[in-house]
């Protein structure tokens, strides 16, 4: 009898009652080297169904797996120096940083694989009540900081070394939450000692289930200050290094758009060879489930534009796609009340000039996890509902984002007529 329960911290997910397996790939802050990308891909083709699901926090999903092919293919990623360790479960989950491409990226590379080193793996921070999301990011673009339980901003570079904004116990699911400051100007020494002193109190004081952000409305956000400051432990020698960045800092790069974040293994390895030949050998996988690829040279960026667009992997026309985050939905998760990138195509096709130059998200429950709370205008499927001639059919909630803070709901309980009526009235 297999333990579901415990494959999770694998990064192992039970798609469905005929017990066909998701497996989660971590990708430290989103950044992948042309032949780690090869071995997923090989991978895809060889056990699953040779598509690859690019997620929202820089991980890979693969889906239709079963439970004996699992040896092999943890051999073969570790083989490229990937892990699903903790990708699943009660663990610190992938660290992510949404903010590719942009200044002070190599920075937040650095330190989200740093803490991914840390943590990735690490028993004394496993069999966490739920799990532990870390953010590391280059800068407030995108405010994804606001829903990690652990969001690090870089802010830039003090007197002698890189400082950072530290934020706490945000997170989104049935009951969104944004973090709150827990600390300013931390240098990069202090980062290491201050996670784990998060992680620490996170693990005693939350309940079986619960987020860091339960704590916080259990204690109080002074007495989880408290807390956290008491758990830091001295270093004996602060940990810095210049070293861990993947990707070159010359800000030259090429955002390849991919719907809903699915994407073929040939599409993906062909992209990878590009990566090779022309860029600096990686791929970043960004937080809007696109591909970004880094080069030092403007004219062979060019090239490689070209070739890109020839292949159908880069539209012919700047702007032409709309951005539009999108999770597997009832497609492929165990807990999806909407087959979601359908959702998506007809939403996206509703749309006016107006309407396509928002960002748009839709999630299959209200799990949330294609962060629909950060997107200008958010789908979350909330319920299915019986109808008169005994289908199930799924309810939206419409949300939408102005200020600095999470989207609200602005509608709730549409039908998928009445939701492309509403979004339709967005032009
Ligand atoms: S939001 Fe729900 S349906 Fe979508 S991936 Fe997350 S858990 Fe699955």
């Amino acid at each position: 009898m297999i333990d579901f329960q415990k494959l999770r911290l694998d990064g192992v997910y039970r798609q469905n009652d005929a017990d066909q397996l998701m497996l989660r790939v971590k990708a430290p802050a989103g950044v992948l080297s042309a032949p780690q990308a090869e071995a997923v891909c090989s991978i895809a083709e060889l056990f699953s169904n040779g598509r690859l699901h690019l997620t929202c926090r820089g991980s890979i999903e693969l889906h239709w797996l079963t439970v004996d092919q699992l040896p092999e293919i943890f051999r073969r990623l570790a083989a490229v120096g990937l892990t699903t360790r903790g990708a699943c479960g009660g663990a610190v989950r992938g660290i992510s940083c949404s903010t590719s491409g942009r200044p002070g990226f190599g920075v937040a590379q650095r330190v989200a694989r740093q803490l991914h080193r840390h943590f990735a793996g690490n028993p004394h921070f496993e069999g966490l009540p739920k799990k532990f999301k870390i953010g590391v990011e280059a800068g407030y673009a995108g405010a994804r900081h606001l829903i990690q339980d652990l969001g690090i901003v870089h802010t830039g570079t003090g007197s002698e070394d890189e400082r950072f904004d530290v934020w706490c116990a945000g997170g989104l699911g049935r009951e969104p939450q944004a973090a709150f400051l827990l600390k300013q100007a931390v240098t990069a020494a202090e980062l290491l000692p201050l996670a784990e002193a998060v992680v620490r109190v996170y693990a005693r004081h939350a309940p079986a289930g619960k987020r860091l952000k339960f704590v916080v409305r259990d204690l109080g956000e002074a007495r989880v200050r408290e807390l956290i400051e008491a758990a830091v432990a001295p270093t004996a020698l602060p940990q810095q290094s210049l070293a861990g960045a993947l990707t070159v800092d010359t800000g030259l790069h090429l955002c390849l758009p991919v719907f809903a974040g699915e994407i073929d293994a040939a599409q993906l390895r062909r992209i990878a060879l590009v990566a090779a030949a022309h860029g600096d050998s990686t791929l970043a996988l960004t937080a809007d489930q696109d591909l970004l690829l880094f080069f030092t040279d403007p004219a062979v960026l060019e090239r490689a534009r070209g070739e890109l667009t020839t292949h159908g992997l880069l539209p012919a026309t700047a702007g032409s796609v709309v951005t539009c985050r999108v999770c597997p939905g009832s497609h492929e998760c165990r807990m999806g009340l909407a087959p979601t990138r359908d959702v998506a195509r007809r939403l996206t096709a509703t749309l006016g000039p107006q309407g396509q130059a928002l960002t748009w998200a839709v999630s299959g429950c209200p799990n949330s996890c294609s962060q629909p709370q950060l997107a200008d205008v958010g789908v979350v499927t909330s319920k299915l509902v019986k109808e008169e001639d005994g289908n199930r059919t799924p309810r939206f909630d419409l949300y939408r984002r102005s200020g600095e803070g999470l989207g609200e709901a602005v509608d709730s309980g549409l039908t998928l007529d009445q939701l492309l009526t509403e979004v339709a009235r967005l032009g």
